[in-house]
Formats: C-alpha cells, structure tokens, sequence
C-alpha cells in the first residue's frame, strides 16, 4: 500500500471562500508566532521547544481578546501548521535543512491541512469542519474505487485558483520487469538526452507561452506601485505562469511514464550543479525547475513499479569521456555539441555521449 495524493480544482462558494481566507491567514499567524516563540527560546535560553509546548501556547492565545478569533477557525489546521514546523526543527537539527523562516503573506503558499477529525467524506463529496455544504469539485480524474482521504490540503495559487488535494492509500501493482536499461542526460538544447541517441525536446508549445510570460512582465513592470493596475498585471503574470507550469507538468508526466515502463534500471546525474548556477535566466530556471521535477517523477514512479533509479555522483565526468574507448578529454566546453575521440576516432554527440556514460556509471553503482 502506497500514499498518494490526488489534486482536483473546485470553486468554493462566497463564504466558504471566506472561511478559507481566515483559515490560511490563522494558519500563517499562528505559525509564525510559534516559530517567533522558538527561535527566542532557542536564542535567550539555548533550549529547544517542543511540539506539545508550542500546542500549549496556541490554546493560551485562543484564551487571549487580541487573538481569541483563533477559536472561530478549525483547530486542526492550526495544529496541523505546528506539526509542519515541529518537522522543520526536526529537520533543521538533524542538519537536513535550513532554519524555518516566516510564512510571508505574499510569497508563501496559502493553504490549509485538514486530518480525518475535520472533515467529513461521504458519497464522494468531501465537507470541510465549520462549513455546512461539500466543496464544489472538478473530479478531472476518478479516485480509486472505495478510498478514503486521510488528509485533505486546500490551497490558493498566485493565479486565484483553489486546488483541493487528497491523501489516500492506494494499492500500486508493480510492473513486469523490463529488459532494457537507459541512460539520462539532463539536456542544454533538450529537454533530455537518452543514451539511446534519442533527444526529448522541450515542448513545442513553451516557446509561444514564454513569449507571453516576458510580454505581460513588462508590462507589470512598467505599472505603478500599490496601484490597482499593478494588481491586475501581476494577476495576469501568475495566470501565464501558471499555465506553463502546469502544461510543462503534464508533459514531464508523459515523458517520466514513459521512461518508467520501458526500463527496469534508470540513471541520472545527481542534479546539474552547472545549471543551478550559471542558468539565472528565465528559460535557464525553467529548466532547472524542470530537471528537478522530472528527478522526483522518476524517484517516485520507479519506487511504485518496482524499477531502479540510479543517481551517478555528479563530479562523474560524464562529457569529457569517451563512451566508446573509456578515454578521458582534458576539457570539454559548453559550446561543443560534436567531438571526434582522439584515440579511438568515434565521433559523438555530446549529449548522447553524456548519456551513455551515465548509464554505464549506473549499471556499475547498481
Ligand atoms: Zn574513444
């Protein structure tokens, strides 16, 4: 049995629209008021808070007049908001990730996680603690026949758009092995590079998308500050955005599918750290968002049906060897997309090359 979400739109009535404003806005509050409280704990007296303390305090600010209205929303998304953050110490102790920061109104996400005592599933419609009637939701896909949600997550993107998402488990039946194996190249010109010499392309449709992305930032750009225009335009902004991201989503879908059923061992590079840096560009970050997304596809589906992936050390000279011969180039510039081995007079696409490498590097780690 696996956990799987599944993530559908819905349209929320004018009150529950509201009810959800107020929840995220708790949800951030009460966060950040925690997080507050640590970090000065941590700071005066060098001692770490616990979950239960920081659950303790949030009954004691309901109790307060200034933040009683924390009492008029669900409960559980507020624990639920201290759970997140008691995670990120966790994580942040055991050196795993950065300090947590503040939730910021603007940049951070909003949204809200219900667990199974704040919200009720019956006959497929889904009604969330202090609303009386199911969210309107656009099924696009079927949920497995008789699940049941353990948590549900609703969010509002930058476009104002509301996504509700369910967590369910799910029995996944492993594929039949595969004979084959594949190489992954993390493309400059493609989207990939298969070692089988073939070339996945980014879609065609993101060059037309990205020319509207960089025509509706100007205009952003040029709008004056605070103003209702600007509003409008950074709206406008999000929707393309948005738009792009979620088409691009579906495309690594597709390829990440594909990629899974065809081959029993799969091997990248260990994330392009010569991207990451040098790619501050639109495009460049576009790709990089891609690169990772499409790493943590395959992570996932291959886990589901029972294939390998294989992560191959990323300081792995992957271009600068012959695939044919095992010779090693001193230098192997961006700007070479063609090369012709000294030693053994193989001539290579440089990406396919890179590929190939990546995969025999693979097979002999796996
Ligand atoms: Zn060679």
């Amino acid at each position: 049995m696996m956990k799987r979400a599944y993530k559908y739109r819905f349209y929320p009535t004018p009150g529950q629209a509201t009810e959800l404003a107020r929840t995220f806005g708790c949800v951030r509050l009460v966060y950040n008021k925690a997080l507050e409280e640590r970090t000065r704990v941590y700071t005066l007296h060098g001692r770490r808070v616990s979950y239960v303390e920081t659950s303790a305090a949030l009954t004691a600010w309901k109790k307060t007049p200034e933040l009683s209205f924390l009492g008029e929303v669900s409960s559980v998304p507020l624990q639920q908001a201290l759970r997140h953050l008691q995670a990120a110490f966790v994580n942040f102790f055991a050196r795993r990730a950065k300090y947590p920061v503040f939730k910021a109104r603007k940049k951070s996400r909003a949204s809200a996680e219900y667990t199974r005592s704040a919200f009720r599933w019956r006959d497929g419609r889904l009604t969330l603690a202090k609303m009386d009637a199911p969210l309107d939701i656009v099924w696009s896909r079927p949920l497995p026949e008789g699940a049941q949600p353990s948590t549900v997550t609703v969010s509002k993107d930058a476009a104002g758009r509301w996504f509700v998402s369910l967590l369910v488990e799910e029995a996944i039946t492993p594929l039949p092995p595969a004979e084959r194996s594949v190489g992954v190249d993390a493309g400059i010109t493609a989207l990939v590079t298969l070692s089988t010499g073939e070339k996945i392309a980014n879609p065609t449709f993101e060059r037309a998308d990205r020319r509207k992305l960089a025509r509706a930032q100007r205009v952003l750009a040029r709008k004056q500050k605070e103003s209702n225009n600007r509003i409008k335009a950074r709206l406008r902004v999000a929707k393309v955005y948005t738009r792009i991201a979620d088409r691009r989503r579906d495309f690594l879908h597709k390829v990440t599918t594909r990629l899974v059923r065809e081959n029993q061992v799969i091997a990248v590079e260990d994330l392009t750290v010569r991207n990451m840096v040098k790619n501050r560009s639109l495009a460049g970050a576009i790709a990089d968002a891609s690169w990772r997304d499409l790493r943590m596809m395959l992570e996932y589906k291959a886990a589901w049906y029972g294939r390998t992936l294989v992560a191959v050390d990323r300081w792995f000279p992957s271009s600068k060897l012959c695939s044919a011969c095992g010779t090693m180039r001193d230098k192997m510039p961006l700007n070479v997309r063609e090369w012709t081995c000294p030693a053994c007079g193989e001539t290579h696409d440089r990406d396919v090359n890179a590929a190939r490498n990546v995969l025999a590097a693979g097979l002999a780690e796996s």
